[in-house]
């Protein structure tokens, strides 16, 4: 067994996370079952490079195997906004609502056809001596007008995904674990993880 740091702090993505390495030979942790870890500013701007930087700087700093991710929301009308500062798009200590509600503020009278976006996840696991695995996840769908189901959180209420008529907040945990860019990223990684040489 060797032990792979999660990157994160947010015990529900970590739960999300260690279902998939289930059966792999990693004994998972998370940033909370360590302490003084640094923190890493996510000043990039790619998703790849958030992670990136994220993954390097805490298995430099654990000397363990570390994997990171980094997400968010690109909308096509507004050139690939918010990206990766969905996080923070109305502002630094907004809410997930005060984000939906800027958002469907931005595409107030943008018809049907033009309010393509897509969730997008990049994963990035790093060995201590700077080798990495990279996998990235998308999911494409629609924004709604009006937010729609309680499930998910960010932007899931506004997340509508044609081909099963529902937004991503009115699927079931599994369900959006199997369409999901996290999802997808998750499963390639764990695909390039068994047959890559990615040994100590
Ligand atoms: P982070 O990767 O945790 O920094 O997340 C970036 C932001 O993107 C989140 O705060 C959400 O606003 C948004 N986001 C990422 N993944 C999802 C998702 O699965 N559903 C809804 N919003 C998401």
């Amino acid at each position: 067994m060797e032990d792979l740091l999660v990157a994160t702090t947010n015990q529900g993505k970590f739960v999300e996370i260690s279902a998939f390495f289930k059966g792999l030979p990693f004994r998972l942790q998370s940033l909370r079952d360590l302490s003084g870890a640094p923190s890493v500013m996510e000043d990039g701007e790619t998703f790849l490079e958030n992670a990136r930087k994220k993954a390097h700087a805490l298995a430099r700093w654990s000397g363990r195997r570390t994997l990171a991710d980094d997400s968010g929301i690109v909308v096509e009308v507004l050139g690939g906004r918010p990206g990766v500062h969905s996080a923070r798009y109305a502002g630094e200590t907004a809410t997930d609502e005060d984000n939906r509600r800027k958002l469907l503020a931005e595409l107030e009278g943008v018809p049907e056809g033009k309010r393509g976006a897509a969730f997008v996840c990049v994963l990035v696991l790093a060995h201590p001596d700077g080798r990495e695995l990279v996998a990235e996840g998308r999911v494409e769908g629609r924004i709604t007008t009006v937010p729609r189901g309680s499930g998910g959180f960010g932007y899931d209420p506004l997340f509508f995904v044609p081909s099963l008529g529902k937004t991503t907040a009115e699927l079931g945990l599994q369900e959006k674990n199997g369409i999901s860019h996290r999802g997808r990223a998750l499963r390639l990684l764990k695909d390039r993880l068994q047959s890559a040489s990615f040994k100590k």
